[in-house]
């Protein structure tokens, strides 16, 4: 039998399993978890709306001092060298690596600075209870760009680069450097500061036609327990569950397109991956950086990067350049191709497992970017005309192509088809379930 529902209960499908899901409000502070493969699907965060519009305020001010006023300079040999980070990538644009230049551009200073317009705009709307439709819009541009900004991986690149250098020359810190710590630690609270479901609902409910789906209408007794195979499809951005008729057709809340599942996920991530082992090889077996010391050139690979840190002792920095550098693409590259070649066994017991490793995959591929960032800085600050100099070397170009592949390749996978393959649960049941789990998040 069906019961009747009070109008508390929200529906929802999980992004990563398919599960319908039932759940009712949440105190702040909580996240409603997947109870078949443990994925956050929901978060409530206390007056999200304002605190979100006094930080992405704060973040524009610090924005462009953060970007322009330079960071440091470095003493030695009696030359000394200032540098900012829009001058890091001229460096790159100068030695015609124009690909690495773009993708430093982009992820360092274009779309971070994209993201925190965006959603000081939308939160300064909503707080003010002004609506246009273009909110939804700028708010799926939003939440796609989101992974492709990654101020906090600059950052760390900054301390290792300080690190690198702190033996053989003098360095002084500059306003800019607190500026861009500052701006880091502010988009770093907004991610998790936004309410997505709160502000996706204030986007609706704002619109003309808002349509509640109604699950009363379904047939329950032996009902599956899949979105998809109810007939229903969650858009992969606002997470609305619309009539699976509209394949194919725009998200009625945000005007995503929607696919039951992504298409041709198999063959365009197995594309992907093929590049990305593709370019791995030249990314590892060039050199990605040349110094020159009293006019000698010395190139040296990624590893031979990792083998100095060792020799000197700094064993956490070699570690953390080789699990970015080499550890992770490599992990993301056998990973992938083992959801994708895997299908059996089905217990949820591995479903789980390899849920939650498509999970770390997909978090962990924005790092990989850090040795490209150490050598951006390095190249603009260490330029001691004959004495010294760095350049980038011809492997970060080919880095950067893994990089994004790898990034491409995870968002093109689809975890719901792991699912998918294994059929059913054994045990059906009648309702959408009710999360098991509550997490504290604050
Ligand atoms: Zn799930
Ligand atoms: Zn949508």
């Amino acid at each position: 039998m069906h019961s009747q529902r009070d109008s508390h209960t929200s529906f929802t499908a999980c992004s990563d399993c398919d599960l319908l899901v039932s759940f009712t409000e949440v105190k702040a502070g909580y996240s409603v978890l997947c109870p078949r493969c443990g994925k956050k699907i929901h978060k409530k965060t206390k007056d999200s709306i304002a605190k979100t519009l006094a930080l992405s305020v704060t973040g524009l001010l610090l924005y462009l001092p953060a970007i322009t006023l330079p960071l440091m300079t470095f003493k030695s040999f009696g030359f000394s060298d200032s540098a900012n980070i829009l001058e890091s990538i001229l460096n790159f644009y100068r030695n015609d690596y124009y690909l690495v230049a773009v993708m430093v551009l982009l992820s360092a200073v274009v779309f971070p600075l994209v993201l925190l317009s965006g959603i000081f705009f939308i939160s300064q709307q909503l707080y003010r209870k002004r609506y246009s439709p273009s909110l939804a819009k700028i708010f799926r541009i939003y939440e796609h760009l989101e992974e492709w900004a990654m101020v906090e991986v600059y950052l760390l690149g900054i301390m290792i680069t300080v690190i690198k250098m702190n033996g053989t020359s003098d360095i002084q810190y500059h306003p800019g450097i607190f500026c861009f710590t500052a701006l880091v630690l502010i988009t770093l609270t907004l991610s998790t500061i936004i309410d997505r479901d709160l502000f996706w609902k204030t986007i609706e409910n704002s619109a003309a036609e808002n349509k509640k789906l109604s699950f009363a209408d379904n047939d329950a007794g032996t009902a599956p327990i899949s979105a998809a195979a109810r007939g229903l499809i969650l858009c992969r951005i606002c997470h609305l569950l619309s009539p699976s008729t509209l394949a194919g057709k725009g998200c009625p809340r945000c005007g995503e397109r929607l696919h039951v599942r992504k298409p041709m996920s198999f063959s365009s991530t197995w594309a992907l991956i093929i590049t990305s082992v593709i370019f791995l090889a030249p990314a590892n077996l060039l050199p990605i950086m040349r110094v020159d010391f009293l006019g000698i050139p010395d190139r040296s690979t990624i590893l031979d990067g990792i083998i100095y840190f060792f020799h000197n002792g700094s064993y956490l920095i070699g570690l953390i350049i080789f699990a970015a550098s080499i550890l992770v693409p490599v992990f993301k590259i056998v990973g992938l191709a083992i959801l994708l070649s895997t299908r059996r066994p089905c217990k949820e017991h591995f479903l789980k497992q390899k849920t939650r490793m498509y999970r770390f995959i997909a978090f962990v591929g924005r790092w990989s970017m850090l040795d490209i960032f150490v050598i951006s800085l390095l190249s603009v600050l260490v330029d001691f005309g004959f004495f010294t100099s760095i350049h980038a070397a011809p492997a970060a170009t080919y880095f950067c192509i893994v990089v994004a592949s790898t990034m491409f390749a995870a968002i093109t996978f689809d975890p719901r088809i792991m699912w998918d393959i294994c059929g059913p649960c054994d045990t059906a049941i009648a309702d959408p379930e009710p999360p098991t789990s509550f997490e504290k998040t604050s």
